[in-house]
């Protein structure tokens, strides 16, 4: 498969979820192997596991002090489209919180059009079965010849329950069952969140809010909350800068286990990278289990 970009630049206008300030993006045609990166304020900040400077309740990327809040659902986007190569303009701290799902980036980079470029696409395998996490909430990834996602998520609030499902990549699935699924919050924590400078932007138009009897705006899906969880996961592991190969299995995991289940990835892919180039360094192994497995006669002289 070849890397994509989009053919053209386009714009995005509206406010941070968490800062509730104004902000604006300019998604921008990028070369093959740039990977997404952010440009803000003269920085240049890679869509990477090593860029992450805060993932909780939403993923920030940073360096020299410029951060940028709140990526996950532009990263969920490009990679649902298989958009490789973007340069990403942002004016203000935070992507726009849209209508707290994916759907406006996706409609946006469809807009722009997509284009194939001459390098290939270098999936991530892992050579292990990788788990991080707790008892209650992990996630794992084990060796698989695609890549598949099995979540659960297990709420105590009635109107979430148990909710289970199961995402194999395909565009028609993410475009109409994955990018709309919002973002969820409960009114309860509202207060807190805002006196620790979070969901400042938070509104009805952008996140389902759930009450005490529920949700307070109306659902898209019934299982709109683990539809959510799986987007969350698709941008994070986004991060990669390639796509993944394997199964993940995850149970009410969120942007922080998402993140060091990315790098755990990453760890183990070096690791493997490694392990073969060893193995290529030193003939003589190699041989030798071509001997142990009865491919190569055993020298006279041994
Ligand atoms: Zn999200």
């Amino acid at each position: 498969m070849q890397q994509r970009t989009i053919r053209k630049s386009v714009a995005l206008d509206g406010v941070g979820l968490h800062s509730g300030k104004p902000t604006r993006i300019v998604l921008v045609p990028a070369p093959a192997d740039t990977g997404i990166v952010f440009r803000v304020a003269g920085d240049l900040i890679p869509a990477a596991p090593e860029s992450v400077v805060d993932s909780r309740y939403a993923t920030t990327v940073g360096k020299n002090g410029s951060r940028i809040q709140t990526v996950e659902h532009l990263m969920a986007a490009a990679a649902g489209l298989g958009i490789d190569n973007l340069e990403v303009h942002v004016e203000g701290t935070e992507i726009p919180a849209t209508d707290g799902s994916a759907r406006p980036f996706v409609n946006a980079l469809a807009s722009a059009g997509r284009t194939d470029q001459s390098a290939k696409r270098r999936p991530v395998t892992v050579p292990f079965p990788i788990r991080v996490g707790t008892d209650n909430r992990w996630l794992m990834i084990v060796p698989s010849d695609r890549f598949r996602i099995s979540y659960t998520l297990d709420n105590d609030h009635p109107a979430i329950g148990t909710q289970t499902l199961s995402y194999e990549p395909s565009e028609r699935r993410f475009i109409e069952d994955f990018a709309p699924a919002r973002t969820y919050g409960f009114l309860k924590d509202v207060g807190t969140m805002r006196k620790n400078g979070l969901a400042r932007g938070g509104s009805l138009d952008n996140a389902v809010v759930v009450g005490k009897r529920g949700p307070i705006n109306g659902l898209r899906y019934r299982d709109e909350f683990v539809r959510h969880k799986v987007l969350d996961l698709i941008g994070d592991l986004a991060l990669l800068g390639r796509p993944v190969v394997g199964h993940v299995i995850g149970r009410n995991a969120g942007h922080d286990l998402n993140y060091q289940l990315a790098v755990a990835i990453q760890r183990a892919a070096g690791l493997e990278r490694r392990a073969v180039a060893a193995r290529a360094a030193r003939p003589e192994a190699a041989t030798t289990a071509a001997r142990v497995n009865g491919l190569l006669p055993a020298p006279a002289s041994l």
